[in-house]
């Protein structure tokens, strides 16, 4: 019965790191770091878009009837891709190939510059007509935008006030969204028959990020679902160096343990090795170091606990139930076992089942990316 409702089987050789996962008893659910989850506490803000998805579903076939482009820009913390796509007649987001792996970039320049080079490069080679998603982990305030996983692409935006449109040609629609946001309104997009009871997307790559769609208002609600405070018991490894730079506490926030960020902190001091990276750890947890899996364990039990808090700051079902939860970032994408393990804490942490998707799983690419491509054709044609 347990096998045909997991909607992750493992994989037919799992590696070391992801048997471990398979055999471990799931660690203990936190209930006080559920309460430390508040409107204040996480940022939330009903202040996102309005999407009723049946009346997307429509016009983004009828846009999709010319087939138009529609280029998206997507920024995390170390990586910054340019996917150019169009909307097919079916309203979905479809990657075109031949640009798609050419221009995967990878950061490593402590300016910024190196970001904004890239964008400003392609934006001014594209044709203006073409609408453009931006979409960013970090605060978006109309034109403004706020990096808070890359410092060096903040201090290249502050010296222009935090206006994006320092990055573009004058004249080009640049519609500029969270990648949360964005996931979630990909999730509602794409699944709207998982997402009749609401949607929520947990992304676990550099950073720790939570959004929802509240099928009621029909509302998007933007969170910074990974600052509020870290539980001491989610906090085996005892990170305390890190503080958390969203309400400037000196207290370690959710982020600074469960995300790419936070494992690769914790690593670095465990390991003793100050050039440890994302892929070294990922390595060490594929051939079955203790520490990696249990960094990675207890990653995926405060993503559990990040989603959880948020369902019960918000209006969605508190324990989720018939819920889609989107699964997005590196995290769920490069750890063998890791969306199944999150599903596992879901479930055993609630009676409940909630409808799991896997971003990474969908024919453009990733939710967050085909979300901020619907908006953008939205907005640009
Ligand atoms: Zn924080």
């Amino acid at each position: 019965m347990e096998e045909i409702l997991n909607p992750f089987p493992p994989e037919k050789s799992p590696c070391e790191g992801e048997q471990m996962f398979l055999q471990r008893k799931p660690l203990p659910y936190v209930p006080t770091q559920i309460d430390a989850f508040t409107t204040e506490s996480a940022l939330i803000r009903p202040s996102g878009r309005i999407i009723h998805p049946a009346e997307m579903k429509d016009k983004l076939r009828e846009i999709g009837e010319s087939k138009p482009p529609v280029a998206v820009f997507e920024v995390g913390g170390t990586n910054c891709w340019f996917r150019p796509g169009q909307i097919n007649e079916e309203g979905l987001f479809v990657p075109t190939d031949e640009l798609c792996e050419q221009n995967a970039f990878r950061l490593n320049d402590p300016t910024g510059k190196s970001y904004a080079d890239f964008i400003g490069g392609i934006s001014s080679e594209l044709d203006p007509a073409i609408p453009i998603a931006f979409n960013a982990a970090g605060r978006h305030d109309g034109h403004k935008y706020i990096p808070t996983n890359s410092p060096g692409f903040r201090q290249y935006l502050q010296q222009h006030e935090f206006d994006l449109r320092c990055l573009f040609p004058e004249g080009t629609t640049v519609v500029s969204l969270n990648d949360a946001e964005a996931g979630v309104t990909g999730l509602v997009a794409e699944h709207p028959d998982l997402t009749e009871n609401g949607a929520i997307l947990l992304i676990q790559g550099t950073g720790l990020g939570v959004a929802v769609w509240d099928p009621i208002s029909g509302r998007v609600i933007p969170t910074e679902g990974g600052h509020p405070r870290l539980d001491p018991n989610l906090n085996p490894h005892e990170q305390t160096l890190q503080h958390c730079s969203v309400h400037d506490d000196q207290r370690t926030c959710l982020e600074w343990v469960g995300s790419g960020k936070g494992v690769e902190s914790l690593a670095r001091r465990l390991y003793d090795n100050p050039t440890l990276t994302g892929p070294d750890i990922g390595r060490l947890f594929g051939v079955g170091y203790e520490t990696a899996v249990d960094l990675y364990d207890n990653a995926a039990r405060i993503g559990a606990h990040a989603a959880l808090g948020i369902a019960h700051a918000t209006s969605l079902p508190g324990n989720l139930d018939g819920v889609a939860v989107g699964l997005h970032g590196s995290l769920f994408d490069k750890i063998p076992g890791y969306p199944w393990k999150t599903d596992q804490y879901l479930t055993s942490y609630t009676d409940a089942r909630p409808q799991v998707v896997l971003s990474g799983n969908v024919p453009s690419g990733n939710l967050s990316n085909s979300g901020a491509a619907y908006l953008a054709a939205l907005e640009g044609y």
